[in-house]
């Protein structure tokens, strides 16, 4: 500051009586180290939303250190296969991750919590589990245990579309056969109605579909299937999707490189997945219903499920459910509290919110 107009601040605080805030503290500059990870993620750069939840993240991460702690997200493949992030931060080969913990239940069924389960919890339960109802606390002490790894809720695509057919599905009988690209405990019940399932990464699922690896398969929605390009090879898509209520996206870090981290940088990590939360899910919703009536106008034909194959699914959903419970103590465990939390918050929401939203929506 130069002499001159410093010596004017004291004179205009002396005058405001304030003489003693001129001396104040100096500022205080505590230089943190600079810090340079590479993520490893599970998507291709061409799905915006979803790997865009990793650039939200990092950029975040970025502007809050003055750019001293810098996260590059890469794309599928580069540092780790589509659906070994886990695997690949658990290791410590990458510090990090951003991934859908449900690509791993065949590791514990508990991870599938972490994103969705069948006939779960809508994004609003879902995030008021884990960020009030201790969900986030009791899978991250499992992660902790599990994996020696950490994770943060960055990122979710709210309710899933149930996925693109060739032919239509009218009964579960139709189900019988049919090859599909399903991750999670939603293949586990499509399953034990007949299908056989497979988990295929976001970037090769058109190629699945066109070549007939698979006759059916499902991504996420809108925008993203999109982009895919699904209805090029399929016609008839369906919803809703109700394995994937409102999946979570995370970011997982290796436990001994987040123990190193300097405090002030675990706080920018917290505050910047929640950001990435909050931001996808905003980035979906601005787009999807646009990407709805381009494939509309496309010759898309859009078909509900039948409530005889959502009741089959709930049915063998459950089932599900109840054989992990047995055989698993930490599933058991953590999926009793979930339970528990959905059942309290579904009366509340099946109240007011079903009702103001049925009739905002014309159904009512
Ligand atoms: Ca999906």
């Amino acid at each position: 500051m130069k002499r001159r107009t410093f010596l004017s601040l004291a004179a205009k605080a002396t005058a405001a009586g304030a003489a003693s805030t001129v001396f104040a503290a100096p500022n205080i500059i505590i230089a943190q180290r600079n810090i340079r990870w590479q993520m490893a993620t599970s998507w291709p750069v061409s799905l915006d939303t979803i790997f865009g939840g990793a650039q939200i993240f990092a950029e975040r991460v970025a502007a809050m250190t003055n750019g001293r702690f810098q996260i590059t997200p890469e794309p599928a493949g580069k540092l780790a296969p589509a659906l070994q992030v886990l695997d690949a931060v658990q290791q410590g080969s990458v510090p990090c991750g951003h991934t859908a913990s449900y690509y791993y239940y065949g590791k514990s069924p508990v991870t599938a919590l972490g994103t969705a389960i069948p006939f779960g919890m809508t994004l609003r339960q879902q995030n008021a589990w884990l960020y009030e109802g201790g969900g986030l606390k009791l899978l991250q002490d499992f992660y902790r245990q599990k994996f020696g790894v950490i994770q943060f809720p960055a990122g979710n695509t709210g309710a899933q579309m149930g996925g693109w057919f060739r032919k239509e599905i009218k009964t579960v009988d139709d189900l019988k056969g049919l090859k599909m690209r399903i991750p999670g405990l939603g293949g586990q019940v499509l399953t034990r109605l007949g299908v056989t399932v497979q988990n295929i990464p976001g970037g090769e699922i058109f190629q699945a579909l066109q070549t007939g690896t698979v006759d059916a398969a499902e991504w996420v929605g809108p925008y993203d299937d999109e982009k895919l390009g699904l209805f090029k090879v399929a016609k008839f898509y369906y919803y809703p999707g109700w394995w994937e209520p409102a999946p979570t996206l995370e970011v997982e870090i290796n436990l001994r490189e987040w123990e190193r981290l300097p405090k002030e940088y675990q706080e920018v990590i917290k505050t910047a997945a929640v950001e990435a939360n909050m931001g996808m899910m905003a980035r979906y919703d601005a787009r999807n219903a646009a990407a709805l009536k381009k494939l509309r106008d496309a010759g898309v034909q859009l078909r509900q499920y039948p409530k005889a194959i959502i009741d089959a699914a709930k049915k063998a959903a459950d089932e599900l459910y109840a054989e992990f419970s047995s055989k698993d103590a930490d599933f058991r465990r953590i999926f009793a509290e979930w339970k528990k939390f959905k059942e309290e918050t579904d009366s509340w929401f099946g109240l007011n919110e079903y009702a103001m939203e049925s009739y905002l929506f014309g159904k009512m």
